[in-house]
C-alpha cells in the first residue's frame, strides 16, 4: 500500500475501530480500518479465559444487533463478545485490514497525517481516528523485587489458576479484574490473599433491575469526566456466576483474606496500609447511597418495583476486616505468586503530534484533538462515563464520525 492515501485513517480493530467504521460508513465516507492482529483481537488474547462481559448482554452491545447464544440478561464470555464485534464488522462490510500494524503516525507539512507500517509501507490519510484501546502497558508498581523469588503476573498475562505455580496467590488490586481472578483462584482452592484500595461496588441488581440500567436512569452514564474527575476510584462489578454484587465481607467469609493497599516491602515481609475497615466502610456507604438514590427515583417515577430491603443489610465482618494483618511475611505464608491487577497505563509514544500531557494521555475535547483531523476514541471517560464501554463508544464513534462528514466546533 506504498504511497496509498485515504480519508479516514482508523487505527485499531476492537469495538472503538469497528464503531467508527460503521458510522463512517453510514455516512458514505470513505476510510481504513487497520489491526494488527485480528478483529477484537483484546477481547481474545488479552483476557483471562474464564471472563465474560461485566454488563448484561441487552446493555454491552451495539443498538442493531443482539448476541447470538447469550439471551439479553446474560452476561456473554469474551469468546463470544469477540465474535459479536467480528460479525458486526461483516455486516456492514467495512474495509479492514488485519495483520498489518502503524508504527509512526505524524502530520506532513501539508496538513495530512503520514503513517508508517511495520511491513515499511506509507499511508496517508486527512483524517487519523486512534482506536487502539485504553490498557496498553500493564503497570506492575516496583514494590516485590525480583530477587523476592515469587512468579508476578500482571492480570493481562493471567489466564486461569493453573498457570500458576502450586500455593498461596496474593493479588493487588480490587477492581473488576482483581476481585473476578481472586474469586477464582479462591473457588479453585488457592490460598488466596487480596489488596483492595478505595472502590465503588455497585449493586449487581436491585429491585429487579440490574445496575446498568440504574445508571443509566439515574443519568450517571452521562456523567462528564469533569463530573467524575478527582483521585481515581476503580469499580468492582462482576458478570461471572450469572453477575452478583461484589461483597467484600462475603469473599472474606468465603475464605480470601483481605488485606489493605500493598504500600512497601523489606526481608521478605509485605506492608499494608491499615485503612482497609474504613476502605470497606467507604465501598459500603456507596453501595448503600446508591440504593437509596435508586429508591428515590423509583418513588419519584412511580415505579411498582419489588423493594429489597434485605439489600440494605450489611453482613458480619470477616475477622481479615475486623483484625487485619498490616504486614505478611510471604514465604511463611506460603505465597508462591502475586498477580497484580493495578491497571495500565497509555502509550502513544508512536504518534507524533504534541497533544500528549505529561502523563502520556491525549488531549482532546469528547474524542477531537487540538491537532485538526486527528481523533481518538475508546478512552475512558472520552466524552462521559459511558465511553469504554461497547455501547458508550457507538455513540461517540457516531459523534466523531458527525465532525468528519460534516466539521463542527469542537
Ligand atoms: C478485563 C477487562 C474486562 C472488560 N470488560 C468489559 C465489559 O464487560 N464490557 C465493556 O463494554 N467493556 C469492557 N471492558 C472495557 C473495554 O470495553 C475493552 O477493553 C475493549 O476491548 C476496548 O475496546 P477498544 O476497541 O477501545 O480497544 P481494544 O479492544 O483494546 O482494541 C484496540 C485494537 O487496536 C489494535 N492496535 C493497537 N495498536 C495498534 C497499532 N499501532 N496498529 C494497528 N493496530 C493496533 C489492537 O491489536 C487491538 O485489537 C473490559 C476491559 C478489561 C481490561
Amino acid at each position: 500500500m506504498h504511497g496509498e492515501h485515504v480519508e479516514t485513517l482508523i487505527i485499531g480493530g476492537g469495538q472503538a475501530g469497528i464503531a467508527a467504521s460503521a458510522h463512517l460508513t453510514r455516512r458514505g465516507r470513505p476510510h481504513l480500518v487497520i489491526e494488527r492482529a485480528r478483529l477484537a483481537e483484546h477481547w481474545r488474547t488479552r483476557r483471562w479465559d474464564s471472563l465474560v462481559a461485566n454488563g448484561p448482554a441487552w446493555h454491552d452491545r451495539f443498538p442493531d444487533q443482539t448476541f447470538a447464544v447469550t439471551g439479553p440478561d446474560g452476561f456473554a464470555p469474551k469468546e463470544e463478545v469477540a465474535d459479536y464485534l467480528e460479525r458486526y464488522a461483516a455486516c456492514f462490510g467495512g474495509p479492514v485490514r488485519t495483520g498489518v500494524e502503524i508504527t509512526q503516525v505524524a502530520r506532513g507539512a501539508d496538513g495530512r497525517f503520514v503513517a508508517q507500517t511495520d511491513a515499511g509501507e506509507t499511508l496517508t490519510a486527512s483524517n487519523v481516528i486512534v482506536a487502539t484501546g485504553a490498557f496498553h502497558n500493564p503497570v506492575i508498581p516496583p514494590l516485590i523485587p525480583a530477587e523476592a523469588g515469587m512468579t508476578q503476573i500482571h492480570s493481562a498475562d493471567y489466564r486461569n489458576p493453573g498457570q500458576l505455580p502450586a500455593g498461596g496467590v496474593l493479588v493487588i488490586g480490587a477492581g473488576s479484574s482483581g476481585v473476578q481472578i481472586a474469586d477464582e483462584l479462591n473457588r479453585a482452592g488457592r490460598r488466596t490473599w487480596l489488596a483492595v484500595g478505595p472502590h465503588s461496588r455497585p449493586p449487581r441488581r436491585y429491585r429487579g433491575r440490574d445496575f446498568v440500567w440504574w445508571l443509566g436512569v439515574l443519568g450517571k452514564w452521562d456523567q462528564k469526566p469533569v463530573e467524575t474527575g478527582g483521585p481515581h476510584v476503580t469499580i468492582a462489578v462482576s458478570g461471572a456466576h450469572g453477575g452478583h454484587t461484589v461483597d467484600f465481607r462475603a469473599l472474606g467469609h468465603a475464605g480470601i483474606t483481605l488485606v489493605g493497599r500493598a504500600t512497601g516491602f523489606a526481608e521478605g515481609r509485605l506492608t499494608f496500609a491499615d485503612d482497609l475497615p474504613a476502605t470497606i466502610a467507604a465501598g459500603d456507604a456507596d453501595y448503600l447511597a446508591t440504593l437509596r438514590e435508586a429508591d428515590a427515583y423509583a418513588l419519584r417515577a412511580g415505579l411498582d418495583l419489588p423493594p429489597e430491603p434485605e439489600a440494605h443489610r450489611i453482613g458480619p465482618d470477616p475477622d481479615c476486616i475486623a483484625d487485619p494483618a498490616t504486614t505478611l511475611d510471604l514465604a511463611a505464608a506460603g505465597i508462591t505468586s502475586v498477580v497484580w491487577a493495578t491497571g495500565y497505563a497509555f502509550d502513544f509514544g508512536w504518534i507524533d503530534c504534541a497533544v500528549f500531557n505529561p502523563d502520556g494521555s491525549p488531549r482532546h475535547t469528547c474524542g477531537i484533538s487540538p491537532v485538526p483531523g486527528l481523533y481518538f476514541l475508546g478512552l475512558p471517560g472520552l466524552s462521559r462515563r459511558a465511553s469504554a464501554f461497547i455501547w458508550g463508544v457507538w455513540h461517540d464513534a457516531a459523534y466523531l464520525a458527525d465532525h468528519i462528514a460534516a466539521p463542527v466546533a469542537a
